[in-house]
């Protein structure tokens, strides 16, 4: 018989999430607005601690579409985005008719580098092109370098969409990630930290800026008895059932941010003693990474000849799964003609890198299976 898989990183309850559903039910706010909708995006502001107003809503990709929205990216503006990224970071950027253009990362976040960064806005520039927004990113949860990156931004007068899919929990300074950008994105899909089987959040810094966001996801309607439109709108707001589970996982999310930091923890203890394998890891104390995702870089030079593949397809015999980290955008066959800025850093962590198991719902013997199998490979 198989081995029961052991996911990168799945759905967890905390056990509250289906009496809130329940409570819709018998209210029968089966709509996408709502007592969950209002709490969620409550629980979320306060839990963010930063005077923001949140606005929930069916994905995170929707969030950044409509952060874009706002800032008033038009058809032939340019967006700067960190290339190496989920592709939901830069799609929106085309759904508005504009065009990417990539930047490299820089060794110690694997995020956004701010001297590749700075020579973009400086080219672009220098080009006739007009610069509308920089999206960054925290990946896997660790915070990008945003002193730097921002220091940049306000250089320039660019607005940052802050794109914190990922780091729901993360810390930068003190302050929480999803609280830095002048718009913040949350995603509660279901491979995330917290997830409501699907949704997302913009976090705006005004009331004005959230009224828009909400006016924008429910179809932009004017204020009039009639059907009446003066915009383009989406339907893009969080249903109240979703917003239910959202509310559960709000209960248990500092707790299961506290299990991943021990799967992150499980795996240095697990690679220390073989070379040539380097577990990710904050660069220092003003960093503080939910670790969404544990990841490795394995360099062969070093392991003996074993790769991130090798290692990929131990754990893949075994019925566990794990991922090469994000491709970046500059090299998927959709952006091949987009301007990249940078060296080879987000390739290079490509080729060598590898996302573990790393899901807060992960158990003793989990841990057993994947630390056999990898001492097995490496023989240890
Ligand atoms: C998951 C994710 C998104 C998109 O969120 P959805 O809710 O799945 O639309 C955007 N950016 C990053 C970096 C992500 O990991």
């Amino acid at each position: 018989m198989e081995k029961p898989k052991i996911w990168l990183s799945s759905p967890h309850m905390g056990g509250e999430e289906q009496n809130f559903v329940n409570a819709a039910f018998q209210e029968n706010w089966v709509a996408p607005l709502g007592p969950n909708v209002n709490g969620f995006e409550e629980d979320i502001e306060n839990y963010l601690q930063a005077d923001k107003k949140v606005a929930a809503l069916s994905s995170g990709t929707a969030a950044l579409h409509l952060a874009l929205i706002q800032l008033g990216v038009q058809p032939g503006d340019e967006v700067l985005c960190q290339s190496m990224t989920f592709a939901a970071s830069a799609n929106p950027i085309t759904y508005l008719g504009a065009n990417p253009v990539f930047i490299d990362s820089e060794p110690t976040t694997w995020n956004i580098c701010p001297k590749a960064l700075e020579k973009a806005i400086l080219d672009r520039k220098a080009k006739g092109k007009t610069i509308k927004a920089i999206v960054i990113v925290h990946l896997y949860g660790m915070p990008c370098l945003w002193n730097e990156v921002k220091q940049i931004a306000d250089k320039h007068q660019l607005p940052i969409v802050e794109d914190a899919a990922e780091a729901l929990g993360s810390i930068y300074k003190g302050k929480k990630c999803g609280t830095l950008g002048q718009f913040s994105v949350l995603s509660f899909n279901g491979n995330k930290i917290i997830t409501t089987s699907g949704g997302g959040a913009l976090v705006c810094t005004t009331t004005q800026a959230k009224q828009k966001t909400v006016f924008y996801a429910t179809q932009a309607r004017d204020n009039a008895p009639h059907y009446q439109h003066t915009h383009i709108g989406y339907n893009y707001r969080l249903s109240n059932i979703s917003a239910g589970i959202g509310r559960g996982q709000m209960q248990v999310l500092d707790k299961h941010i506290d299990l991943r930091r021990q799967m992150n923890a499980f795996y240095q203890a697990l690679f220390a003693p073989i070379a040539g394998v380097e577990v990710f890891s904050e660069p220092t104390s003003d960093f503080f990474s939910n670790h969404w995702l544990s990841a490795i870089l394995a360099d062969t030079d070093k392991t003996g000849g074993i790769s991130r593949e090798d290692i990929r397809l131990a754990l893949q015999e075994e019925n566990i799964e794990s991922r090469p980290l994000w491709k970046p955008m500059h090299l998927q066959p959709i952006f091949k003609e987009a301007p990249y800025y940078g060296e080879k850093v987000a390739e290079n962590l490509f080729d060598s890198g590898l996302c573990l198991p790393s899901g807060s719902n992960l158990t003793d013997q989990d841990r057993e299976r994947i630390k056999t199998t990898i001492q097995k490979l490496f023989k240890q």
